[in-house]
């Protein structure tokens, strides 16, 4: 670099000084980065840490609770490869107060030489119950050299979003630099000094050093009360508040094709389903084909709560622009869910005439490429598939209705993207969650979407018995699953590790299925995770639906939509991680069927006493609706419409469950703000700058 471009460099803006710029950053790291969506110093301050570790204590072995992360130093005793299903390395540390295991399922012999007995340890990992008693899975561990105490962290250590091939010590490491670099170069706040103060919140500069470098004395959380994190939160929900009103304008201001409630189709079509549609469903049609008559694009959220039958209204919705001879998409967050739609709509409209393709980012090329030739050429009505939908070289003849389901699992700016595909005219637009949301934060949270709601569920469903279990119990609950699966019926045990990173829940849910495998030695296990290929997880999913699997352990992946009537046992763990939308999606998997269904919650104590009364909502009921109100009572006006999340679409950093209060504020905020101004683009640009991007495809 030149020094012309150096001093550049220094000079320019840290919101738009590349990443490149900080030390140690090589093409290699900047793609990884990239990856991240930090191409700027600042991407990189606003890239937020999803939690803290305490490394500022030792813990003694005698202490260890499960469940826990814990630092322990301690002296190998002995280090052996176990055999099983799973080799494993598995290695005994001493402390002055007990014996602990760690067990590695992936290592190699370097690793294992490393471990020679006598030599000192310190280990950072969570605690768990394993076959030996405590043990560590793939604990981080440092030799410590004889006679040279290693010091402790003088503070909470950030973890941040990461991906594969960057290490947590890499992002912490940069983070630093760029912090040193606000010292003395500010970011523009763009937020009214006076109405934070009122608000009781900070500088956005003081905001950034507490959360990324928060002191250990001052007990730092991420959870709102915390005025950095809520100071950060806040601005983020301005900014995703101003692009949703920006994009909604830009789109309403086009038009789209009109359509007339199909008559003889839709007759035809329903001849031949084997019930008649709930006046619920009835009515939220209607409205559906209301909105189908007009010229103005569709915006339109249908929440109906778990099995209330979401799937037969968006169909008939779809027929109406099909029986016109235009194409419909349908849109689902996870291959499960999509596959299990593409096997209904095959079965409802092929019969009739229509022609319905899948596209999916797992299918092979060939067969992908003909797929999109048939959506290119309009020979396909109905469109089913993944996130793989909205691609770029995925065109359509004559698209008028995008359908996208459980909404909660795309982003705006994603789901948007797809009405980009329209040719001369927009598509009209169906939105369908299970999460039911209070009204006044669907106003706010939906700024730009008319809502129906689905308020009656089909007849003949069973109540399903709910449970919270302590895991000191564990054994017992295991009991229960045998018992079930010598009924005959089928079970989901439902891992639900929450982490940076997907490797490690996949891998959290692989030993879950390791120990239930040899704890049930009568009982077919089934495993399905993200990491999995999606013809694998169509495997296992359609081994599970055959009753060729009794037992199912899963990630969260299994949370939408999965139907499978005989399954009657669902295990979660840690529903204390979890929001109550989501237990109550992942409780609706079960009760599908004629036998008394029952969901028991495997949680960790001790429970804090807002996580105590989630579960004891869960208990109570099992209406959408009530959950949703119980929620707002216990944390403000906010029902979850996404937990926070690390993927394309998710917040950073806010969390509607948690920062619902905030919601009025930010509307009042944001629309406060000129339309077109400096600080509109550039808060938009912070928050969401490559998101955006995206949706303009
Ligand atoms: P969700 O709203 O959770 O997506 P689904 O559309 O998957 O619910 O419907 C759940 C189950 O209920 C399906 O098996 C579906 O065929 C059935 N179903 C839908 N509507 C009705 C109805 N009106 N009467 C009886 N069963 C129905
Ligand atoms: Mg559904």
């Amino acid at each position: 670099m030149s020094p012309a471009e150096s001093s550049e460099i220094t000079q320019s803006r840290l919101e738009t000084r590349p990443v490149s710029s900080l030390k140690g950053v090589g093409p290699a790291l900047q793609v990884s980065l990239n990856r991240l969506g930090i191409h700027t110093v600042q991407d990189l301050l606003f890239h937020l840490p999803l939690r803290y570790e305490d490394r500022t204590r030792i813990h003694s072995i005698a202490q260890l609770l499960p469940g826990q992360p814990a630092q322990v130093e301690g002296e190998v005793v002995e280090a052996r490869i176990e055999p099983g299903r799973r080799r494993s390395l598995f290695v005994r540390l001493r402390d002055a107060t007990g014996q602990l295991a760690l067990r590695f399922y992936a290592f190699n012999k370097a690793q294992q030489a490393r471990f020679v007995p006598g030599s000192h340890f310190r280990c950072y990992g969570e605690v768990r119950m394993g076959r030996s008693g405590y043990e560590m899975y793939h604990p981080e561990c440092r030799v410590l050299e004889p006679g040279q105490p290693a010091e402790v962290a003088d503070a909470l250590l950030p973890i941040y979003p990461a991906v594969e091939g960057l290490a947590q010590r890499r992002l912490q490491g940069l983070v630093a630099q760029a912090l040193a670099q606000l010292k003395s170069q500010p970011v523009q706040d763009w937020l009214p000094e006076r109405r934070m103060a009122a608000l009781r919140l900070p500088s956005l500069n003081a905001a950034l050093f507490q959360v990324h470098q928060p002191r250990v004395d001052q007990v730092f959380t991420l959870e709102s009360g915390n005025p950095a994190r809520d100071r950060l939160a806040f601005e983020e929900l301005v900014a995703h508040h101003l692009s949703l009103l920006k994009l909604r304008r830009e789109i309403q201001s086009r038009q789209a094709q009109t359509f007339n409630a199909p008559g003889q189709e839709d007759q035809a079509f329903r001849q031949r389903l084997p019930f008649g549609l709930t006046a619920a469903q009835e009515r939220v049609l209607a409205e559906i084909r209301a909105d189908l008559g007009q010229s103005v694009p569709m915006l339109r959220l249908v929440q109906g709560d778990v099995g209330s039958g979401k799937t037969v209204v968006a169909a008939l919705s779809a027929l109406t622009v099909m029986a016109c001879g235009q194409q419909c998409a349908l849109m689902a967050p996870t291959e499960i869910l999509a596959e299990q739609h593409l096997n209904n709509m095959k079965r409802w409209f092929e019969p009739l005439g229509y022609t319905v393709v899948w596209v999916s980012g797992k299918q092979k090329v060939r067969e992908r490429r003909e797929a999109l030739e048939r959506v290119q050429s309009g020979e396909a009505t109905m469109v089913v598939g993944t996130h793989a939908l909205f691609q770029e070289e995925v065109e359509f003849a004559r698209l008028a209705l995008v359908i996208v389901d459980e909404q909660h699992r795309f982003g705006v700016h994603q789901r948007l993207a797809l009405q980009a595909k329209g040719r001369d005219s927009v598509p009209h637009q169906l939105i369908m969650t299970a999460t039911p949301i209070p009204r006044t934060l669907a106003m706010s949270a939906y700024a730009d979407l008319d809502t129906s709601v689905i308020d009656e569920l089909p007849p003949g469903r069973s109540p399903i018995v709910t449970r919270a279990v302590a895991d000191s119990r564990r054994e017992e609950v295991v009991e229960r699953v045998r018992l079930a699966c010598r009924e005959g019926r089928q079970v989901y045990w439902v891992c639900t590790l929450i982490e940076e990173s997907d490797a490690l829940q996949c891998q959290a849910a692989e030993v879950t299925a390791q120990y239930l495998h040899e704890q049930l030695p009568d009982v077919t296990v089934g495993l399905v995770h993200g990491r999995l290929a999606g013809t694998e997880k169509a495997a296992v999913m359609e081994q599970f639906a055959a009753n060729n699997l009794q037992l199912l352990v899963a990630t969260t992946v299994i949370e939408v939509g999965v139907d499978v009537p005989n399954a009657s046992l669902m295990v979660i763990e840690n529903p204390e991680r979890l929001g109550l939308a989501q237990l109550h999606q992942l409780r609706g998997r079960v009760g599908r069927g004629i036998h008394q269904s029952y969901c028991l919650l495997l949680y960790h104590a001790p429970l804090s006493q807002n996580a105590r009364s989630r579960l004891q909502a869960l208990r109570e009921s099992q209406d959408g609706f009530y959950i949703a109100e119980r929620d707002l009572e216990l944390r403000g006006p906010g029902e979850l419409l996404g937990t926070r999340q690390t993927g394309v679409a998710g917040f950073r950093i806010a969390d509607l469950e948690r920062d619902g209060h905030w919601l009025e504020s930010v509307r009042d905020l944001a629309s406060a703000l000129p339309e077109a101004s400096p600080a509109v683009d550039g808060l938009i640009q912070r928050w969401l700058g490559v998101r955006v991007q995206y949706a303009q495809v």
